[in-house]
């Protein structure tokens, strides 16, 4: 069988009530953490993934009524026509591209704190307002007159939505942050007249928001309804016996079942704790509920999955919003039959980092996301070189590796130099640990680009330095050769080093990641970085059979992992292997044996005994090379060098996320209009002033 009749199964069309897509890739709607802020960036994003061969392109979360509002979080905004135009950008840029355009309409009801519009919030029964924070407020229960309201309301948004241009309009009830979940769910309903108790007295509402919705626009517009199917919290939460008779109940009314799990960190699960196609036991059943298209999702990369899943009935199209942010072009690329051209997904939720810091979406394998329009990059054009000066990048890791299959497609001559024998610095070191695996395909995609790349020369087990350089004779030299992990203690809470009586065994992540192992039985890992790297190393240190403790003056492990939705999965793992959490303990002194800790709130200090300590703390650029040729201008001239920039960690240690990015700007950069720092070098948009 040929690649390309494989996959035909994919590029079917598939008719969703009054409207037909043209394949079954279905960009889901997710967050983007742009919104009402940044409206046209969200259009021009959106409308590239059209343009890379979506069927449909569906908006994040909307905001139908200022009464459910989740400020801090930004999201899009439907509340009354005054929003049309920048909805309408957004329809237009994805039509633009012969895609469907799709709009979730959402209240959030019991999830909405109303911190900007001072509305009490509402739900089914006055509970504690349900947000990803602890807020010191309560929702009211609603009366008739409420869910009448928010029938007109919603009623009123779909319209508002149809005059935008959007072909489909969702009711949504997925994820448990909204008011429907909120009504289905007897932890959340607890009314006793006709909206609450029973199964179909819960499914009430949604069965009238869907008709409401249908018959408002379901002569031109598709109604797709997103729903939970589990909730992963047994008998507590909603499971899939009990969903599954719900949608029997309103199986034929919507136009699309589009089935996730709840709630949010569930479904988008990081590919540390979770496998691709992890939904699939929980939709399975859906489609024998009803005669409509189903979709679900489950970071699906491989076509083959796909393919298979459709085949055995599962779905009828793939659900994808992750995978569509790593490639906006996965379609094409599968029908053009360029497999080995996508872009992978890695699943370290960097992406979701952007809605829960309210910054723009950036993801780790495609730097151009969220740059569309802000600063004009495309994930799949660049320009062509602008001079024949070739480039000279010195360290593949994801910075350089970047760097050099953009300037490569650019046409530049580059010379790539690794010091050690394999590509992917970090990146090759951090996907041997414990559930990172994926995380390789940031090197694997680049290293498939260079191959197909002539102008791109890879030298590994190439180790440079300053006065080889400058033998090259290599007019733009870019030093992207990383960072190494502090073995001092110097981090957020020690600015200075730690004190350390001598004969102590101090290792870093570095030494692990080298299988240099301590010695002795209890090891004792302090983090002071809070993202992953100290608990997938308390972990890993636990299947070695250490008898491990992890120390953080934060509140909980990995804190800053929240942010990706990993918290609360990390923790739980430490506790089931057996490592000891210390939470608001700051490391005060390491001695041989010996590790003193001290209570961030009242300075008692602890002391236990410890064979060795792990510091997870800050790193050290890696930028000798950069700071002897500074100090050797006077020979560049002679040797042909012209600029020497220093990119990535090398630059200053962050994410690979932002390494990757570094690269990417580089080669966006290189011999374009002069970037001066006194000017903003990204476009955005500005209130307009009220008279
Ligand atoms: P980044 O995240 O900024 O890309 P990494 O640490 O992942 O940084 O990658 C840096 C790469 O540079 C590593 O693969 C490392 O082996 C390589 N490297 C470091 N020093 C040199 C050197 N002197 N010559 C060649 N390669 C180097
Ligand atoms: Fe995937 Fe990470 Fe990109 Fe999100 S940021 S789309 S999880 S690679």
């Amino acid at each position: 069988m040929s690649a390309e009749s494989r996959y035909d199964i994919l590029l079917e069309p598939v008719k969703i009530g009054p409207v037909t897509a043209r394949n079954r890739f279905y960009q889901v709607p997710h967050c983007t953490g742009m919104g009402y802020r940044d409206p046209t960036a969200l259009a021009h994003m959106r409308g590239v993934k059209a343009e890379g061969g979506w069927a449909v392109v569906c908006t994040e979360q909307v905001e139908f009524h200022w009464s459910a509002e989740i400020t801090p979080f930004i999201e899009l905004r439907l509340w009354d026509d005054r929003d049309i135009p920048m909805l309408a950008r957004m329809a237009e840029h994805i039509h633009a591209h012969g895609a469907l355009a799709g709009l979730e309409l959402c209240y959030n009801g019991l999830h909405s704190p109303n911190f900007y519009s001072r509305e009490v919030p509402m739900g089914p029964t006055g509970l504690p307002v349900a947000s990803f924070s602890y807020e010191p407020l309560q929702g009211r229960t609603m009366d008739k007159q409420d869910i009448r309201n928010l029938r007109r309301w919603h009623r009123a948004a779909a319209l508002r939505a149809r005059q935008a241009g959007f072909d489909l309009i969702y009711v949504y009830g997925g994820h448990a942050l909204n008011i429907l979940h909120h009504f289905l769910s007897h932890e959340f309903n607890q009314r006793t007249d006709e909206y609450g108790g029973s199964l179909e007295n819960r499914t009430r509402l949604l069965k009238e928001l869907l008709t409401d919705t249908r018959e408002a626009v379901g002569d031109t517009c598709a109604v797709p309804c997103r729903l939970s199917v589990d909730e992963l919290r047994g008998g507590a939460g909603l499971e899939k016996a009990e969903t599954e008779d719900m949608i029997g109940l309103v199986a034929e009314i919507p136009d699309l079942w589009d089935v996730c799990l709840a709630s949010w960190e569930n479904d988008s699960m990081s590919s540390r704790f979770g496998e691709e196609g992890g939904q699939e036991p929980f939709i399975s059943g859906v489609k024998k509920l009803t005669t409509k298209p189903v979709l679900g999702v489950g970071r699906y990369t491989s076509p083959d999955r796909m393919v298979s899943i459709v085949r055995k009935g599962i779905v009828d199209m793939i659900g994808c919003a992750r995978p569509s942010i790593a490639d906006p072009f996965l379609p094409n690329k599968v029908a053009e039959g360029r497999l080995e051209d996508i872009r992978e997904c890695i699943g370290c939720n960097i992406c979701v980092s952007g809605d829960f810091t309210m910054s723009p979406i950036r993801c780790t394998q495609n730097p151009t996301m969220g740059e569309e329009w802000r600063r004009g990059w495309h994930p799949e054009r660049i320009r062509p070189k602008e001079s024949e000066k070739p480039v000279l990048i010195v360290g593949a890791g994801p910075a350089g590796l970047e760097a050099a299959q953009a300037l490569g497609k650019r046409g530049y001559e580059v010379t790539l130099a690794e010091r050690e024998t394999e590509l992917g610095g970090r990146v090759a070191r951090e996907c041997r640990l414990p559930g990172l695996a994926a995380w390789g395909r940031v090197r694997d995609y680049r290293a498939e680009q260079l191959h197909k790349l002539p102008n791109v020369s890879l030298y590994l087990d190439s180790r440079l330095d300053a006065e080889t350089v400058l033998e090259f004779g290599c007019p733009r030299v870019v030093i992207a050769t990383g960072a190494r992990w502090r073995g001092d203690g110097v981090g957020r809470h020690w600015t200075a080093p730690v004190p350390l009586d001598g004969g102590a065994q101090v290792l870093t992540p570095d030494d692990l990641m080298a299988e240099r192992w301590p010695e002795g039985a209890r090891v004792t890992v302090w983090d002071d970085d809070h993202y992953y790297m100290a608990s997938v190393l308390a972990e890993l240190l636990a299947d070695r059979g250490y008898e491990t403790t992890y120390v953080t003056p934060a509140s909980e492990a990995s804190t800053w992992s929240r942010n990706t939705m990993e918290q609360h999965f990390a923790q739980a793992r430490l506790l089931e292997k057996g490592v000891r959490i210390e939470a608001f303990r700051n490391l005060s002194r390491i001695a041989p044996g010996v590790v003193a800790t001290s209570c961030v709130h009242t300075g008692q200090t602890d002391e236990a005994e410890a064979d060795a300590v792990v510091l997870v703390t800050a790193r050290t650029p890696a930028d000798e090379i950069a700071a002897e040729l500074a100090r050797q201008r006077e020979r560049w001239a002679d040797a042909g060098l012209e600029a020497v920039d220093t990119i990535g960690d090398a630059l200053a240690p962050a994410t690979i996320a932002h390494a990757v990015y570094a690269g990417r700007r580089y080669a966006e950069e290189l011999d374009g209009p002069p970037v001066s720092p006194d000017e903003v070098p990204f476009k955005r948009e500005l209130a307009e002033l009220i008279a």
